[in-house]
């Protein structure tokens, strides 16, 4: 380690400690001792549901690992006992507020105090929110300091969340504080978009709000009323979950279709619809979006979002966003007056409909992203509009600091228009653009991190897509949640906690390298889409030597750590058979390109061989309902894409034939 680098070790160190005085030769507090306790949880904040509601969460947890029960009270008169106090910072006494750290300027933050007293009922832990979520998130922190995790969403029923049972709970006295920079983290994951699984959807909440996200996003279907989708949301109990947690609801999304739809309006004015070769056509994929500088029909969809408000009232963000996929409108005005620009005066009006009766109400867009990519130019854009900017099919391995990250103009200018704030949308969860295989994206979430907070960019959106990965890519989400909530936590060292806590002692320092490996050489997954060398596919056999395959024996008769490993056994093993195959996509361009035509088709052989394996094993993954692999899309666009290369090239050999 060289000078420089030894100062800016120990300037590290000292900020960590500033931040968490938390040593291990401290006294510790334990909570329970071999299964007995005679603690309780105490409420600092009388009356407010989410303090009561985090207390049970807490209670609950606690009950699982040590099989004691912690009582919930404000038990007055006061018999000495060791207790918790959970609260609002605002609700606790002067001189608890004095003995807890400050928190960092930011949101949903919260203080711990560990605190040992001259004999074990005096001891006490504060967790103090600046907020009710923080209050929540604060019993999160606690549980997970006793080794709770909860690094998925519990929808595989043989998968359950990491809650160890021990008869001893300790912890070492310190104190600390957290609060994110960011003040929304949305959450946007697969079973909130279109067809809704409710139980699944009710299950991803839960884990957002656990991994620190603090909104959900929904984006219903465009065959089918909003609002009645939305009294679904409601019916199933999800505004109610969201509620208990002071969570955010955030949407619909893409939705100019619905709230101006051509069965309502087109018989009566074609004009107001976007023109596509020279006619008028309705808002879907061959159509095109409606005619955004048309003032009747700006005037009319604005009156129809105030409607969609007052039926969907529990919406904190409205985002309206174009609907996916759909070309801008080709009349001369709005080919004059080009697509942002009109898009922001159209949402100006809708703020200017809506603001006065829903003040409180947030409203968002779309920028850098299909019909609308290119920035506003001469826009007169409304000082609360908010803009999710969104980069699709990025390639993780440029983060938004990297000097060769190509959008980034695009995203500076984005933000500079985006009035009341910017939405960092992100593609980590997402496995549709993104790696089938997914990697931890602990590169781009470091350095898009460092970017947005540089830049004072105050939100993130994180999808996950589609529903059958959600395993698969669900790493990712938990990564992005912890990450953009504490701005201190390392992604590296976190994906190295999640081995040890997901896989177990004997199998977590293989997976943690394995892991890792993926995470550094980032290429490696974008490869095995397509463009995989010999030496990727010599790679994945030998961290499945290395690592995958003594992990397995090492815990194998260990569930569910054994159960665990069994699904990363599964995808590296498509890993291995998809990078096979695009190695023999360009062996076989190679040796035709050499002219050995019949060694050429001798791997076309091989090829179509690989290719039938890699759809055996993805059928025969979806088939597991882990969370592995969607086959819908599998085979809507990944099989036909692998089908379509052997073609091109048995094409390309029979013409080399011919001559
Ligand atoms: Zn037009």
């Amino acid at each position: 380690m060289n000078i420089s680098a030894t100062i800016i070790a120990a300037t590290i160190a000292t900020i960590a400690l500033a931040s968490s005085v938390f040593s291990a030769d401290r006294p510790a507090v334990a909570v329970a001792v071999e299964g007995k306790s005679d603690w309780r949880i105490e409420l600092a904040s009388k009356d407010i549901p989410v303090v009561q509601w985090a207390a049970k969460e807490l209670q609950t947890s606690l009950r699982r690992m040590s099989r004691r029960e912690l009582p919930i009270g404000d038990f007055k008169p006061a018999r000495p006992a060791p207790a918790i106090v959970l609260g609002l910072r605002k609700d606790f006494s002067v001189e608890d507020r004095s003995i807890l750290p400050r928190v960092p300027r930011g949101f949903d933050g919260y203080a711990i105090a560990v605190l040992p007293g001259r004999e074990q009922s005096l001891s006490r832990i504060l967790l103090a929110g600046e907020n009710d979520r923080g209050a929540i998130y604060a019993a999160y922190d606690l549980l997970e300091r006793f080794g709770c995790r909860w690094f998925y969403p519990t929808q595989d029923e043989n998968d359950p969340e990491v809650v160890p049972k021990q008869s001893t709970l300790s912890i070492a006295s310190g104190s600390w504080a957290v609060a994110s920079p960011f003040k929304y983290r949305i959450c946007n994951p697969s079973s909130w978009i279109y067809e809704m699984d409710y139980p699944a959807a009710a299950k991803q909440l839960d884990w957002a709000m656990k991994n620190r996200y603090n909104c959900m996003a929904w984006g219903p279907v465009s065959n089918a009323s909003m609002q009645s989708q939305y009294r679904q949301l409601k019916e199933h109990g999800l505004l109610a979950e969201l509620s208990k947690r002071a969570m955010l609801l955030y949407g619909p999304g893409h939705c100019f279709d619905q709230l101006l739809k051509a069965d309502d309006y087109m018989a009566e004015h074609p004009q107001w619809f976007g023109m596509r070769d020279g006619k008028r056509v309705p808002q879907t994929f061959f159509g095109a979006q409606f005619c955004w500088s048309n003032p009747q029909a700006r005037k009319q969809f604005a009156e129809n979002a105030a409607v969609f408000l007052d039926a969907c009232p529990e919406i904190s963000i409205l985002s309206l966003m174009p609907f996916d996929g759909g070309k801008s409108c080709d009349c001369p005005e709005c080919n004059k007056a080009g697509a942002s620009n009109l898009l922001m005066l159209l949402l100006g009006e809708t703020i200017d409909r809506i603001e006065k009766k829903y003040p409180q109400v947030v409203v968002e867009t779309l920028g850098g992203y299909g019909n609308v990519s290119a920035p506003p130019t001469n826009a007169k854009i409304h000082p609360r509009q908010r803009v999710v900017w969104a980069h699709w099919g990025r390639y993780h391995g440029t983060p938004y600091d990297d000097e060769r990250y190509a959008e980034r103009k695009n995203l500076e200018l984005w933000h500079k228009a985006a009035s009341g704030g910017l939405t960092a949308g992100q593609y980590y969860g997402d496995n549709f653009c993104q790696p089938w295989i997914m990697p931890p994206f602990a590169m781009a979430i470091e350095g898009d991190r460092r970017y947005l907070i540089e830049k004072k960019i105050d939100s993130v959106f994180v999808l996950m897509w589609p529903p059958g990965y959600w395993w698969n890519h669900g790493l990712n989400g938990y990564l992005a949640g912890r990450c953009f909530f504490d701005p201190s936590l390392d992604p590296y060292r976190e994906i190295h906690d999640y081995a040890r806590h997901y896989f177990g002692p004997a199998a977590g320092p293989a997976l943690a390298a394995y892991y890792e490996q993926w995470a550094r050489q980032i290429d490696l997954a974008y490869r095995v889409r397509g463009g995989a060398s010999e030496a990727d596919v010599a790679m994945l056999a030998a961290q499945r030597a290395k690592w995958l395959q003594p992990a397995m024996t090492a815990a194998k008769d260990d569930a569910p750590y054994a159960y665990r490993l069994s699904k990363v056994k599964q995808l590296h093993a498509i890993a291995e058979r998809m990078a096979e195959s695009s190695r023999q996509n360009e062996e076989i361009d190679r040796l035709r390109k050499e002219g050995k035509i019949e060694e050429a088709k001798k791997c076309l052989d091989r090829l179509r061989t690989t290719t039938e394996h890699i759809l055996q094993l993805a059928h025969a993954n979806a088939d597991l309902n882990q969370g592995l692999i969607d086959k819908q899309t599998f085979d809507a666009f990944v099989a036909p894409g692998l089908k379509s290369r052997i073609e091109e090239r048995a094409k390309a050999l029979a013409k080399k034939d011919e001559k």
